[in-house]
């Protein structure tokens, strides 16, 4: 190794490295190179949030005050803004059945019908393993117990193994004779959502995490979401999921997908610290306290934003793609352009002036404050392409 070593910084092949706690080194991002670094890892990895961007990042870079800066660069992200589901809150009982390593309980759910893609496809089957939180997508034609059935023996069984537990809601496909014969015939249980509150099924997440990357890169044309499919479920198996602390990727591979870097500059060789069976114990306890605190603080997280005059806020968009296809609404930007608010009431709304001047009122709970960001971010994913 060449160079020298001082507060844990070296300089390698010319390049300046430090050496992480965890033994890894990570390469000085120049300043200059921060902000296009940041914008490119969001946008790359789905439009991923803070804490995702800064767990790629932080694997192999390094700069000052790093969380805050990504959090800084992303919240003026103009596309994120508009699609961003505000924070729900998780009400009711958890689920009290936290599997204890991958592939012990998966979850299946359909999502749609969604506009027509190609062949005709109009669900998308999501199979989620709840520990690792590790997702496979799969588009359907038709929303039957055949169709689901068919797509976990022949596709979902042979790349991922054999599960031991089957989470889903109460949906005629999964309640019917033939789905509990199938289950039985696979020596899987299969286990009902609705004896729990609905919104304790780890599925949910997910699901938003799906609407949100559809909506943000299929929000121009809807019947394109097919195309996107693959990558939905690679940006969600390859950013770190904030309850476990890790990729699903890593979990069930042993290693996370090279991010570019590592490919164009040479690393300092360094030993890992954790092995995947230390992981899944670290995990099951990150789990299960998250779990507990969420029941313990049910609406604590609840935020009051302080709207002011002047300030620049995004409209709940509240019209539907048509009124026979519900679901189609999901793929519409969640927020119109940014208003300026002209008056706060003290009834909880606000006065904005729209785009023709004239005068509008809304509910707090339909508007949300606008970052706008120092320079515009350029968007270099959306479905135009
Ligand atoms: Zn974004």
């Amino acid at each position: 190794m060449n160079g020298r070593t001082e507060n844990n910084l070296i300089i390698y092949n010319q390049l300046l490295f430090r050496k992480s706690n965890s033994g890894e080194y990570q390469i000085i991002v120049p300043r200059e190179l921060i902000k296009p670094l940041v914008i490119e890892t969001h946008q790359i990895y789905g439009h991923c949030g803070t804490y995702e961007t800064y767990q790629l990042l932080q694997q192999h870079h390094q700069f000052q005050s790093m969380y805050h800066t990504i959090k800084r660069i992303i919240k003026t992200c103009d596309l994120c803004q508009r699609t961003k589901v505000n924070n729900v809150t998780a009400r009711g009982p958890t689920l009290n059945l936290i599997p204890e390593k991958p592939m012990e309980m998966v979850s299946a759910d359909l999502m749609g019908p969604l506009p027509r893609g190609q062949g005709g496809c109009q669900y998308i089957l999501a199979i989620l393993d709840i520990f690792s939180k590790y997702i496979k997508l799969y588009p359907l034609k038709r929303a039957t117990t055949d169709t689901v059935v068919r797509r976990i023996v022949n596709d979902y069984i042979p790349t991922m193994g054999l599960f031991q537990k089957i989470l889903t809601d109460n949906g005629t496909q999964f309640t019917s004779k033939k789905w509990i014969r199938k289950m039985e015939e696979l020596k899987v249980k299969s286990i009902h959502t609705t004896i729990y509150h609905p919104e304790s099924n780890p599925v949910e997440r997910a699901n938003r995490e799906i609407g949100r990357l559809l909506r943000t890169y299929c929000h121009k044309q809807h019947t394109n979401w097919l195309r996107w499919l693959d990558n939905v479920e690679f940006w969600i198996n390859n950013t770190t999921h904030t309850t476990t602390g890790y990729s699903p990727q890593y979990f069930m591979f042993g290693k996370n997908i090279p991010l570019s870097i590592t490919q164009l500059v040479a690393f300092p060789k360094y030993e890992p610290t954790n092995s995947v069976p230390d992981i899944i114990q670290i995990v099951m306890k990150r789990t299960q306290r998250k779990s507990k605190l969420r029941s313990e603080y049910k609406d604590r997280d609840k935020k009051f934003p302080k709207y002011a005059v002047g300030m620049k806020v995004l409209v709940k968009e509240d019209r539907l793609s048509s009124a026979e296809d519900h679901e189609t609404h999901k793929l519409f930007l969640l927020y119109h352009r940014p208003y300026q608010i002209c008056e706060v009431h003290d009834n909880n709304t606000v006065t904005v002036r729209d785009q023709s001047g004239h005068l509008r009122t809304y509910n707090f709970k339909n508007i949300k404050q606008y970052h706008e960001g120092d320079q515009p971010i350029q968007l270099n994913s959306s479905s135009e392409q």
